[in-house]
């Protein structure tokens, strides 16, 4: 197995005109996602969480381009996708696919399950009909649902169902990469576990590579390799998933993170509540993004983007945080506890309610 990464997003950039006046004159953007890196391993999921409206779903969309980036550089096993275009873009697309969050309204509801399926096969010309047919129920099936789903319609099906379809039409052009766009956002407690547990069993099957986006920090732990946290269009924190659960280094992963629930007491934190809202991505804040809300904010967080700083297997950008790696050594565990500690004597922490947070 190679050892290079399958997917290496380097400095994406995607902003949205605002156009205004008679004219619709540009006269800002919405960069919603604004200089994010990370790679993936063949076969390793990378989980990408933040808030609502992080840009978390801009990243997934902009790597299979169904929205056009402005700028950075997206390779896919060694190809760049930006500079891919026609039938090449096409060919690549069929390698690299995305389950929506919707099961309800990414499923055309006029077609059967076999028309859906056979969709994508069609429209790349591949197999002859017969041969469709059978890529079609092998993807059904490896979903646990039988060939008996194919002539009927969507709305004959439970939502967890529905999500199994749609995860069946992005498996049946044998793609190596999927994009899980809240995959199980959308479904009742108890089917998102049995959804999760087929997205881990299909990625041992097949040696599939996740990039899973979620806001459920808990499904991420669960699923992920590593976790990047993203804040108004930005990489914040990444890390692997156990280093990251285990000890946050920046004061939002910290915040984000302080919900989590916890059954072991020796990992239960003190509730972090941010104050203030997001600002706008029309508008970022000068120097650190997360400065307006930060309870650790200093001078220096006003002015100056902190950079990236690597130790103990995180890649962190703060400058609190870079001080206090500086201080322990490297140490990222004990970073980490100096600033959660600094962060639990703020104002914003509170005790939450229950034993879990
Ligand atoms: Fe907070 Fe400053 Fe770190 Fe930004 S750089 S997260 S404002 S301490």
């Amino acid at each position: 197995m190679s050892l290079d990464p399958l997917l290496a997003v380097s400095g994406l950039e995607t902003h949205f005109p605002v156009r205004a006046g008679l004219m619709r004159r540009q006269v800002g953007s919405v960069r919603a996602v604004d200089g994010v890196s990370f790679s993936i391993g063949r076969q390793r999921t990378l989980g990408l969480v933040g808030e609502s409206g992080c840009g978390k779903t801009t990243v997934g969309r902009s790597i299979l381009r169904l929205v056009e980036p402005t700028g950075g550089r997206v390779h896919f096993a060694g190809t760049d996708v930006r500079a891919t275009h026609g039938t090449a873009l096409a060919a690549l697309r069929r390698r690299m696919q995305i389950v929506f969050q919707d099961p309800y309204g990414s499923l055309n509801p006029r077609m059967t399950i076999q028309a859906i399926l056979e969709e994508g096969l069609v429209i790349h010309r591949l197999g002859t009909a017969p041969e469709r047919l059978e890529r079609v129920r092998r993807a059904l099936e490896r979903t646990g649902l039988t060939a008996a789903a194919l002539e009927r319609y969507p709305h004959e099906f439970s939502g967890g169902q529905r999500q199994r379809i749609a995860i069946a039409r992005a498996l049946v052009l044998e793609p190596e990469f999927l994009v899980l766009d809240e995959p199980v956002s959308a479904l009742d407690v108890s089917i998102q576990a049995q959804v999760v547990n087929l997205l881990v069993e299909l990625r041992e099957q097949l040696g599939l590579t996740y990039l899973f986006i979620s806001h459920d920090l808990s499904v991420v732990e669960y699923l992920s390799d590593e976790v990047a946290v993203m804040y108004l269009g930005r990489v914040v924190e990444h890390a692997t998933a156990a280093a990251l659960y285990r000890a946050p280094l920046h004061p939002y992963t910290l915040a984000l993170f302080s919900a989590v629930p916890r059954i072991d007491p020796a990992h239960r934190r003190r509730r972090l509540v941010l104050t203030g809202d997001v600002p706008s991505p029309a508008r970022p804040p000068a120097g650190c993004r997360f400065h307006p809300r930060c309870p650790l904010a200093e001078r220096v967080c006003r002015e100056v983007d902190p950079p990236a700083t690597a130790a103990g297997g995180h890649l962190v950008h703060c400058h609190v945080a870079a001080r206090e790696l500086e201080r322990a050594g490297g140490d990222a565990d004990s970073a980490a506890a100096v600033v959660a500690d600094m962060m639990a004597s703020t104002p914003t922490a509170t005790l939450a309610g229950g034993g879990g947070s």
